[in-house]
């Protein structure tokens, strides 16, 4: 059964095969959604092209989410080309590399300024520009992690970002309602891409991660693809302004160690 049939998806944030994004993108494509993607710059349209024609994506463009300009330029593309929208997809996170390192009291004000912006408020221009594409409703949903709820090292200001991407999912929610759009958050276990690869520490993550986790490993770019289809599809008819985990249960343990350790 496809669950996607006959919908329209607008897709931003693959870099590469590996982006969360692409995980996304297949699932929607094998549940029958016509695709459009979004990449955010001019070197990745050699990685991008090869897999939007992989799954039949006509619709390709550059949006650097930080500027309200390129937002309305593709939006109007999109517009033209599918008239309606009836899902959008926000996987872009970044901060500089120098604030994802040592300590969080040393975060600079262009740093947070920066990581704010395009991993947050990106999510609110998005939105809103999305809006009158979807007069029938839809469904929104952007990437998280559980750094926002507690320190995880080396996340520092990302976590933080990822903080105010959680609260504008709900205010989102509260604001869209009423025209039927649904704004839900997945919340991703550690999962090797380009973005985590910034992370100091990023593969220790991933170890102490599965080594922990109630289902003892990590989670992959389809796991999250296959909640992002349920949330997008039909069978999330009834939830909005959610923050759903991915993450083979970790955010559940109160004592993070694996109970064979215990002794
Ligand atoms: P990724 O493949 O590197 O994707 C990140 C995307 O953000 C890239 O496509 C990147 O595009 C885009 N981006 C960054 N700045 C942009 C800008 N100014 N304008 C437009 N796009 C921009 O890494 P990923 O891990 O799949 O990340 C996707 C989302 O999942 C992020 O929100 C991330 O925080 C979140 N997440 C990741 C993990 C993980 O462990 N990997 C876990 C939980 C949540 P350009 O490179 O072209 O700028």
């Amino acid at each position: 059964m496809k669950l996607l049939e006959g919908k329209k998806a607008l897709i931003f944030g693959i870099a590469n095969k590996n982006s969360i994004a692409w995980g996304i993108a297949q699932t929607f494509h094998e549940h029958g959604a016509e695709i459009g993607f979004s990449y955010g710059i001019p070197q990745l349209e050699r990685r991008v092209r090869p897999l939007a024609a992989q799954i039949d994506v006509e619709f390709i463009e550059m949006c650097d989410v930080s500027s309200d300009e390129e937002i309305a330029d593709l939006f109007q593309k999109a517009a033209g080309h599918f008239g309606e929208i009836d899902i959008l997809v926000h996987s872009i996170g970044f901060a500089p590399r120098e604030e994802l390192a040592g300590r969080y009291v040393d975060t600079s004000r262009e740093g947070f300024k920066i990581a704010l912006d395009i991993s947050a408020y990106s999510l609110v221009a998005l939105a809103k520009a999305a809006q009158p594409l979807m007069p029938n409703g839809g469904s929104i949903v952007s990437m998280t992690y559980y750094g926002s709820e507690k320190v995880v090292p080396h996340y520092n200001v990302m976590g933080v970002a990822k903080a105010a991407l959680e609260a504008s999912t709900r205010y989102l929610a509260a604001d869209l309602g009423p025209d039927n759009i649904r704004v839900n958050a997945i919340s991703a276990g550690p999962i090797k891409t380009l973005a985590a690869a910034g992370v100091g520490g990023f593969r220790k993550m991933l170890g102490y991660t599965a080594e922990r986790a109630p289902l003892r490993r990590n989670v992959n770019q389809k796991e999250v693809g296959r909640t992002a289809l349920w949330l997008c599809s039909d069978l999330g008819s009834g939830v909005t302004g959610e923050v759903v985990y991915v993450d083979a249960g970790y955010h559940i343990l109160g004592m993070p160690e694996p109970p064979e350790k215990w002794g």
